[in-house]
Parts: structure tokens; C-alpha cells; sequence
């Protein structure tokens, strides 16, 4: 017998996927490279002696939900948790998506915006970045004249090119989009400046955040939105039931008592991308600035997907994006521990000679 057909308008070929090989030096992924603090670590165990096993999880994560509104100054009908960002936005478009609707991006921008779009069948409309990467105005108005986007993405600071829109453009895109506007801001703490501050004036912008990266808590799957309670609700209505459990509704909550190590560890951060970034500049590779835990670049003396392969040989994996759309030979590093940081320079500089 024939294999059942998938569905005709899904080219699964075309995932979002990051070898998770073994290797000395994983830069790949934009984790953080420090590990959240033993404290937390112990507060989620003694936490854990009292979930009910034999019960559903709290449906509306009320708790977890009423802290991070708490950390941000608004309730928690303002806030909605899944796993992880990409399921927040899968939410997003299951609610406002979907047949016949269109989201805008700006492309070089972060794969997931548009790959979750086709997933949940809705039309991807797409404008170009300007040449530096920045969001170009022109493109915003064009694509919502010709598209009527339901929702508009932004990514501040963007994957992979790395740099924040200023206030200024949000506010800006905010008055040419017809529909939401969705800032990711998985990098967000990385940044001086935060759509976040904009929500109290805007009733169509929505901030979407992840425990993933500032948080070290990528295993645990943890995202979340900020948005007028209208569009919270319409999430409620497509996210499953109990789709989130007890132990990531304690890890996300307690995590928040320890807000002064995560802005310690993005200070750590910041100070070794900068470190990573003269590295760069004293090489023969093109670099773009960065307002995140990772820095763009495209080898110059030898093309970059060799570049990724003699990295690789040399146990330093980083992410290639050398056949990307708009990033012909480019590779992306996330900021890793000093140690990291200064193994993957030296690899680099013998990669490129
Ligand atoms: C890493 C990343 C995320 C995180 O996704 P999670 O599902 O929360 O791990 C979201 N958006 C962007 C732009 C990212 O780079």
C-alpha cells in the first residue's frame, strides 16, 4: 500500500531544524551558556512534594500567570504561557490565522514566524529587510496595502541578523499595520528598550518572551505573551486543555524570585558578545552588530557553509545559515562562556587561514 499522502500545502522537507550533534563547543542554538541558579533548582524540588500527581494541572495557570503580570504591571488576563514562545505563536495563529488570512514578516527574520504560518494554512506575505537588516518602512506599508496582514511580525532584537527595532519603528509599523502587531522578543532582556512599554497605549500589540534564552531554561519549554485580555482570551480558546503542566507552571513562577541572577547573566553576556565581536572584527569576515546573545557573520576568505564544516571538525558547532534567503555564506554564534568564547575565536581563525 501507498503511504497516506500528507497534507498537499505542507512541504515537510522544509523544517527548522539544528543538528543536536555531540560537540566540544555548542553555539548553535542560542542558549544560554550559565545554568540557572542551585536555589531555584532546590525551590522547584521542595515545590514538586506538592503537586497532586493524581490531578490536571491548573487549566488557566492563574499562579504563573499572576506573577509574570505582577513582574510587568498588568493581570493575568493580560498574559497567556505555553510551551515555549513557538507555541504561543502557533496559539496566535490558530486564533487569528488561518485560510484566507495573511501574516507580514520581514525576511532575513526569525524561520518560525513563517514556517508556523504555513503550518496553520494561513498566507505568508513577505517584505524585505533594507540592506543593514533593519525593518524598511516602505516595505511595511507596501505589504500591508497588498496583504491586509491580520498580524504583523516583528523580532526585537531579530534572529539572526540581531539588532532591536527602535521605539520609533514599532510605533511606526503599529500606525501602518491593519492588524496585530506581535513583537518577539525571545532576546528582549538582552536590550535597553522593550515594546512591553508600549502596551498600556496600543490595544493591537502583543509581546511574546521565552524562558529559553535570558531565563536558562530551555529545557523546561516555557513562553509567553503580553497583549489586551481580548486577544489573551482568543488564545484561550485554541490552546488544548491542561496543555500546560504543574511542573513548568512552579519552574516558570519560582523562576521569576530570581530575576537579579538572570540580569546578572545577561550582563555577563553582553560583555562577552562584545568581547566576541572585536574577535570578529579582526578577521576576515563581514559582522553585523547585535542587541542579542548571538552575532551574524559571513566569512570572507573561504566560503561559509566550508567555514561551518572546519568548525564542526574542530568540535564548534554554530549555526549555518549559509543557504538562507538573503544570507548567502553567513553563520550565526551565540555567546558562550568565556572559555567558549575564546575556543571558538582560535578555531575560527584557523578555520579561516
Ligand atoms: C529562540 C527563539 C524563540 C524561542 O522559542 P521557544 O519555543 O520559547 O524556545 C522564539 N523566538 C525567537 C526569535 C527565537 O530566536
Amino acid at each position: 500500500m501507498p503511504p497516506v499522502p500528507v497534507r498537499a500545502d505542507l512541504d515537510l522537507a522544509e523544517g527548522y531544524h539544528s543538528p543536536q550533534v555531540d560537540v566540544r563547543i555548542r553555539l548553535n542554538t542560542n542558549e544560554s551558556p550559565i545554568a540557572p541558579p542551585r536555589a531555584w533548582v532546590e525551590a522547584v524540588r521542595a515545590e514538586l512534594e506538592h503537586i497532586e500527581f493524581n490531578r490536571y494541572p491548573d487549566r488557566r495557570a492563574w499562579a504563573l500567570r499572576s506573577a509574570l503580570g505582577a513582574v510587568h504591571g498588568v493581570g493575568p488576563e493580560e498574559v497567556f504561557c505555553a510551551n515555549g514562545s513557538n507555541e504561543v505563536l502557533q496559539c496566535l495563529l490558530l486564533a487569528f490565522g488561518g485560510p484566507g488570512r495573511a501574516v507580514a514578516l520581514f525576511e532575513p527574520t526569525y524561520a518560525l514566524h513563517s514556517h508556523i504560518a504555513r503550518l496553520t494554512g494561513t498566507v505568508v506575505a513577505t517584505g524585505e529587510r533594507l540592506a543593514d537588516f533593519r525593518i524598511d518602512l516602505d516595505e511595511v506599508g507596501r505589504v500591508s496595502a497588498e496583504a491586509a496582514p491580520v498580524v504583523t511580525f516583528l523580532c526585537s532584537p531579530n534572529n539572526p541578523s540581531g539588532r532591536a527595532d527602535p521605539k520609533e519603528v514599532v510605533e511606526q509599523v503599529l500606525a501602518i499595520a491593519p492588524g496585530l502587531v506581535v513583537v518577539d522578543e525571545a532576546y528582549g532582556q538582552f536590550c535597553a528598550w522593550s515594546a512591553l512599554s508600549l502596551l498600556g497605549t496600543e490595544d493591537r500589540l502583543a509581546v511574546v518572551r521565552t524562558f529559553s534564552k535570558t531565563w536558562s531554561m530551555a529545557a523546561a519549554r516555557l513562553g509567553y505573551l503580553v497583549a489586551p485580555a481580548s486577544v489573551v482570551a482568543a488564545l484561550e480558546q485554541v490552546a488544548l486543555p491542561y496543555h500546560l503542566d504543574s511542573f513548568k507552571q512552579v519552574a516558570g513562577r519560582l523562576a521569576l524570585d530570581y530575576q537579579s541572577d538572570m540580569d546578572a547573566r545577561v550582563a555577563e553576556l553582553v560583555q562577552e558578545r562584545g568581547r566576541l565581536a572585536a574577535g570578529l572584527a579582526a578577521m576576515p569576515v563581514e559582522s553585523w552588530p547585535s542587541d542579542a546573545n548571538f552575532i551574524l557573520f559571513r566569512p570572507l576568505a573561504r566560503p561559509g557553509e566550508e567555514v561551518w564544516q572546519r568548525l564542526l571538525d574542530r568540535s564548534v558547532l554554530v549555526r549555518n545559515c549559509s543557504g538562507w534567503p538573503r544570507l548567502e555564506g553567513c553563520l550565526r554564534v551565540t555567546v558562550g562562556t568565556p572559555e567558549e568564547n575564546t575556543a571558538f575565536l582560535a578555531a575560527l581563525a584557523e578555520c579561516l587561514a
